[in-house]
């Protein structure tokens, strides 16, 4: 990892800027790389904590003095000074692990050229869920809903840093910045936490009022997502970054939506598929119809072919919901299909005139359909073997010897 820059390369100054040139050299790079201009953007943040340590060091007339005289005080005594370990903590991750035993393995001064800056453990920003209600025919076209979710957020005052605006966090002084402390010597020497930093490697001495020091604060962020078209009820959409800000450079969490959709009383989603129940006539089921039928778009015309049964299931290909994820770029999605299941409508009633064609029917259809049933009910042994050649037998209205009266 190259070392850190000189501070007046971060800001971008000569050696002599006046201190209102290096006021106006940070507050145009800090707008620029600030953090909530930058979701999500791990370099540019620490970008911004870098632009902030230099300028802490550069607004500052005595720091800057001392800065400007060589090694600095702010390092503790590290050969390279400011440069090579007060560059922003928490930013080397290369710096941890192995660079700590060869540390402790040679008196722990070996490794300081390089920048062993402390480590502020980069964490990433928990992921958070937060559910929406769309209605069927939101689901089935897509939909761009409004969300706010609570989240711990930067704190605006300090942008994170944890430190008053003005001051920046503190190369620690007992671990140098490095996080860890030692104890005994050489080979046998033990790291654990710095007692004084915790491991972050830097200290707060003035706190940001805002957030007390924390860096965060609770917040709600408002959001516009993108439903997509064809979402089931229980689907989690997820939205990468959207989640709790990361910490010490970490990315952000991610946000899912859980989605609950409000059922169609016509349209039973089946997996990808959608089924609605169709009522035929029995004379329709008799004899054959052409019946209009919904589709999600509008209406279609089934031909229902005579002596059609319930439970019988005709398919409309394409027409049911989309797929979410198989749109090609300017392509349309894949859909599932719509099954249409009929049922037979049966009168609870029967007016004069349907009575009488009824007799008229009954008189016609006079077979007995069950009496199938009996014959194989109580037919043994052999049945196994002549299964097949009695299957013309259990047609529909075959006259038997039990025919009704
Ligand atoms: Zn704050
Ligand atoms: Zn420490």
């Amino acid at each position: 990892m190259a070392a850190h820059e000189d501070y007046y390369t971060t800001l971008g100054v000569s050696r002599n800027a006046s201190a209102e040139e290096i006021k106006k050299a940070y507050r145009k790079l800090a707008r620029k790389h600030h953090p909530d201009r930058n979701p999500g953007d791990k370099q540019a943040e620490a970008r911004f904590k870098e632009i902030s340590q230099a300028y802490d060091v550069l607004s500052d007339p005595e720091k800057r003095r001392q800065y400007d005289a060589g090694p600095s005080p702010f390092a503790a005594g590290a050969g390279r000074g400011a440069r090579g370990t007060g560059g922003f903590a928490g930013f080397d991750f290369d710096a941890s692990g192995m660079g700590d035993i060869l540390s402790n393995l040679f008196g722990g001064g070996a490794s300081r050229g390089r920048t062993t800056a402390g480590r502020q453990r980069a964490e990433r920003g928990r992921d958070l869920e937060t559910q929406i209600q769309i209605s069927f025919q939101q689901a089935m076209s897509g939909a761009q809903v409004s969300l706010s979710v609570p989240m711990q957020g930067t704190c605006p005052t300090c942008h994170g840093t944890g430190a008053k605006p003005g001051t920046a966090p503190k190369i620690c002084p007992r671990c140098e910045g490095r996080g860890v402390e030692s104890h005994g010597q050489g080979m046998f020497s033990i790291s654990q936490p710095c007692s004084l930093c915790g491991g972050s490697g830097t200290i707060i001495e003035q706190p940001c009022e805002t957030c007390k020091g924390a860096g965060v604060v609770k917040t709600v962020k408002h959001y516009r997502a993108n439903i997509p078209a064809g979402v089931k009820d229980g689907g989690k959409i997820r939205l990468p970054g959207k989640g709790e800000p990361g910490r010490g450079g970490g990315p952000p969490g991610d946000l899912y939506v859980l989605t609950h959709v409000t059922p169609s009383p016509i349209f039973k989603r089946k997996g990808d598929n959608l089924e609605v129940e169709v009522p035929l006539t029995i004379p329709e089921a008799l004899r054959g119809a052409q019946v209009q039928v919904p589709t999600l778009t509008g209406r279609k015309t089934l031909r229902v072919p005579a002596g059609t049964k319930p439970g019988t299931v005709q398919r409309l290909r394409g027409e049911g919901p989309p797929k979410p994820g198989t749109a090609k770029a300017g392509d349309k999605p894949q859909r599932g299909d719509i099954h249409y299941r009929f049922t037979i409508d049966v009168p609870k009633k029967l007016t004069k005139e349907q009575e009488q064609a009824v007799q008229a029917l009954s008189a016609a259809i006079n077979g007995d359909p069950r009496a199938a049933l009996f014959q194989d009910a109580h037919r043994s042994g052999e049945a196994a073997g002549t299964a097949t050649g009695r299957r013309g037998s259990t047609g529909h209205g075959g006259s038997t010897e039990r025919g009704s009266s």
